[in-house]
């Protein structure tokens, strides 16, 4: 889990969701210091490569065969795995760092 690279405060799995998916910004503000943290690099290419795997699954859904309800079922599923499991790929940065 992510800890604020100001103060070392350790944010919680909950705080990490809703600071990650209700901004409109880049930034994120440490619940304790009050201090702007960035998603680090090295975290924002984890979550991005993870976004790719529903992306994946399209050509597998067409090899297979399957019912297009099907592949967005399981795109749908695979996206709510990935928003859920993110606060444990999330480290945080005092700068803003560019993806590449
Ligand atoms: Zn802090």
């Amino acid at each position: 889990m992510a800890n604020c690279q100001n103060c070392g405060y350790k944010w919680s799995y909950s705080t990490s969701l809703k600071k990650t998916f209700l901004r409109f910004k880049r930034s994120m503000e440490c619940p304790n210091c009050g201090k702007k943290q960035y998603q680090s690099q090295q975290s924002l290419k984890r979550s991005s490569s993870l976004t790719l795997i529903p992306l994946a699954l399209l050509p597998i859904a067409w090899l297979l065969d399957l019912e297009i309800s099907t592949a967005y079922g399981l795109a749908g599923f695979l996206l709510l795995a990935f928003v859920l499991l993110h606060p444990f790929t999330l480290e945080l940065s005092n700068e803003e760092q560019p993806l590449w």
